[in-house]
């Protein structure tokens, strides 16, 4: 069984991705006894996931492992805010995930606004143990809501009413919105890769 490391030690990402990738040996950051915080500097979502994919290879080949990274890298991007939250989407208000105050903000920013349109945005590196790498992008559209609805949820989700489902995230359940959400359509993408025999 091919052995995959996830740069992430998020329980709901590790078991996501376990049950997708069912015929491969996913590892988390602390199975392979990385213990470091990875600072994300990029100006983009594909440089962060690409630093966090580039820090845990050279760290494996450091350790003589060769296995393939997974990374990731989200966010939020509102029209009418230029984009943003964007790279910033978990520190939006200062604190990294403090999801209600982030909210709060972002419902301030947009006191008044008629174009609330806002995409979430993901995109993930496959880095082989070769040095080569892949990314595959998802995306899924909605509008920003006057207040939270719905607490099912993580991040933006309660205030993310999504053209997909007509319902905010933090209204549906994880099924729902596993099927059309920003990350279901990057990994969809990403089993299509994995499942090429050329890579
Ligand atoms: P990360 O890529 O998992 O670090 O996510 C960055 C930030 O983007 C999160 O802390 C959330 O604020 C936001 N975000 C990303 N994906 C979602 C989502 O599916 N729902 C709500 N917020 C999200």
């Amino acid at each position: 069984m091919k052995t995959i490391v996830l740069a992430s030690n998020n329980k709901n990402k590790i078991k996501e991705f376990r049950e997708i990738f069912s015929d491969y040996n996913i590892l988390s950051l602390n199975d392979i006894g990385f213990n470091d915080e990875i600072e994300e500097t990029g100006k983009t979502f594909l440089e962060n996931a690409l630093i966090k994919a580039k820090t845990i290879h050279l760290f494996l080949k450091d350790k003589n492992l060769d296995y393939d990274v997974v990374s990731d890298d989200s966010g939020l991007c509102v029209e009418a805010l230029n984009g943003a939250p964007g790279v910033y989407s978990a520190r939006y208000a200062g604190i990294h995930g403090n999801d209600n105050e982030n909210i709060k903000k972002l419902l301030k920013e947009l006191e008044g606004n008629v174009n609330r349109k806002a995409y979430f945005i993901c995109f993930i590196v496959l880095y082989k143990s070769n040095g080569i790498y892949y990314d595959v992008e998802g995306k899924t559209y909605g509008t920003i809501t006057n207040e939270k609805i719905g607490d099912n949820s993580f991040g933006y989700d309660p205030v993310f009413l999504s053209d997909d489902l007509g319902k905010t995230f933090g209204e549906a359940s994880s099924e729902e919105k596993n099927k059309v959400s920003h990350r279901g359509r990057a990994i969809d993408e990403l089993k299509l890769l994995l499942d090429n025999e050329k890579i």
